[in-house]
């Protein structure tokens, strides 16, 4: 097995969300040697070839990696990080033993700005989405944490221009 343990260095308080954690982690190997194929699963991912270091989100959580490193963002309770720990090191071993069908990407991608976002969105704040407003709900696109079949509003004839502009922005 590629990634044999992560080991849970520190945890501390996250300043912007006070109930929640932040956890500094030591893996057991180098995993440099998965990022560029991280860079090509998640679309909204930061990634940086000098040193094969990466950022990306999934299900609201925050990972960054630089070799051995990695901190996990934004986590409730330590049940909660060990279930995310898991989940990481079987991500990184599927990753790893099937890199040879998998295409790594070296370049980092520019996400959609949530401006652009924002302004092709009916902007009623209608709640229809679940979220609050038309700006949370473009910010969760901008992060591709959600769907644009999630505001129903977009499906209206008035909005088809704005929603084929969302559709070629995010293919
Ligand atoms: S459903 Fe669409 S229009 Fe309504 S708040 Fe959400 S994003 Fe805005």
């Amino acid at each position: 097995m590629f990634l044999q343990d992560i080991d849970v260095i520190d945890v501390d308080l996250c300043v912007q969300q006070p109930e929640k954690f932040i956890a500094h982690t030591r893996a057991s190997a180098d995993l440099s040697a998965v990022t560029p194929y991280l860079n090509a699963m998640f679309r909204t991912a930061a990634y940086n070839h000098d040193d094969r270091s990466i950022r990306f989100t999934s299900d609201r959580v925050e990972y960054t990696i630089i070799r051995e490193q990695v901190n996990i963002a934004k986590f409730a309770n330590r049940t909660e990080l060990h279930e995310l720990l898991d989940w990481f090191k079987d991500l990184v071993n599927d990753i790893y033993d099937s890199r040879g069908e998998m295409t790594p990407m070296y370049e980092c991608r520019k996400p959609v700005p949530v401006f652009f976002i924002y302004n092709l969105l009916p902007k009623t704040n209608c709640r229809m989405c679940g979220e609050k407003s038309c700006m949370v709900f473009a910010a969760l696109l901008n992060k591709l944490e959600a769907d644009i079949d999630a505001c129903p509003p977009l499906s209206e004839p008035k909005y088809a221009e704005n929603r084929h502009k969302l559709e070629v922005a995010f293919a």
